[in-house]
This record gives C-alpha cells, structure tokens and sequence, in this order.
C-alpha cells in the first residue's frame, strides 16, 4: 500500500500571505496548433509539499541541492497530535522515539483543504525540537506550512532542528494516514542553492 502524503500544486494551491502563487502558463501548446504542449511553471519554493533547506533560515547555509538523500528515505513514524497551537514538550515525551529517526506529525492541518491557509495550526517550541533532537530523530515532517508559529519572525523552531542538523518536510497531507510506522521516500527537486524544494512525498506500508 502506497499513501501519496503530498499536497497537488495548482493554481489555488494556498500559500503563506504575501507568498508567490503557483501559476502553469502554457508557453506552447497543442489546442492553439502547436506541435506540442509545453508549460512554464512559477512558484514559492515553499508552495505545497516540500522540504525546507538550511539556506531558508541561516545566511550561506546548504541549499537543496546538498541535501543527504539517505536522511530522506527510510523507515519513518507517524504520530498524531488533534490539536492545534503549540505542541507541548509533556506531549512529544508520549511519543514513541525508541530507535525512530524520521518522525512524521499528523495534525488537524491533514484536514484543511489544499486551497486554504489556516494560521491555526499545530506548531513546535524549541524545547521541543531540542527533545526529538536529542532522542536521534533527524527528519521531521509536519503537515502544517510551518514547523514554527505562523507569525514568527525569528523562527525558532526551525534553528533548534537546524542545530540538530534534522531535514523538514511542511504542508504533508497525512488524512487517513494511521499512526505507526511506514517506509518514507520524500525526494525534493535538485534546485542548486534552492532554499526549499518541492517534493512527491509517499509512505510505503
Ligand atoms: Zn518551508
């Protein structure tokens, strides 16, 4: 059993405020009598599923490109958090970490749909991400747009697991995904110096 946990990239793909949609433009195409139909696409990096780099949050940080493919699949653990706001650290400690390395979070953000963006969504303190650091996870996958609060500037979040050296996948659609443990492909397009890049993420049961 595959489960497709990426979200579609369309032109109502939500984005965060200000962001640049996603726009497919046919440059030449087969209706309008050309010997071919050929698309030119525009967006946000950071436009539906995708894998942040370092480079999104620390100057001459790696860009996607370097990113280690070997941290990107692999056997991964699903949770499940039914709330939003932040994920208190007494509630990451519940979890299952014994020998995980790649941990996925299904929150409430699986259920709204792939046109809208909700700020309310289930995001991480820095204790939090410094705790699943120090207990070897090295990739996080949330599928809320963001592993900090949707108003932070400084984002945090995203340091702590940068200093743990720990991959982020946002915007996942884990709906109907139980918890428990798949094996995880998630590979992002080979963007040099990309500060993010957009990804088909699958679970593989
Ligand atoms: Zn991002």
């Amino acid at each position: 059993m595959i489960y497709d946990i990426t979200r579609p990239l369309f032109g109502g793909t939500a984005v965060f405020p200000g962001d640049t949609p996603v726009s497919l433009v046919e440059t030449l195409s087969l209706t309008r009598g050309d010997s071919c139909t050929v698309s030119a696409l525009t967006m946000s990096l950071h436009a539906g599923t995708h894998i942040d780099a370092p480079r999104h949050y620390a100057i001459g940080a790696p860009g996607i490109d370097a990113m280690r493919l070997d941290v990107l699949i692999g056997p991964a653990r699903v949770v499940v958090v039914p709330t939003t706001g932040p994920i208190p650290l007494a509630v990451a400690q519940t979890w299952p970490l014994d020998g995980v390395t790649r941990l996925l979070v299904r929150t409430p953000a699986s259920d709204t749909p792939s046109e809208v963006f909700d700020p309310d969504f289930a995001w991480f303190m820095p204790d939090v991400a410094d705790y699943l650091g120090r207990r070897g996870v090295r990739l996080l996958g949330t599928d809320a747009p963001s592993v900090d609060e949707a108003t932070s500037a400084d984002l945090p979040a995203h340091k702590m697991f940068l200093r743990h050296t720990i991959a982020l996948i946002e915007n996942l659609c884990l709906r109907n995904v139980p918890a428990g443990d798949y094996h995880l492909i998630a590979l992002p397009l080979k963007i040099i110096d990309g500060d993010a890049g957009p990804a088909r993420v699958v679970l593989i049961q």
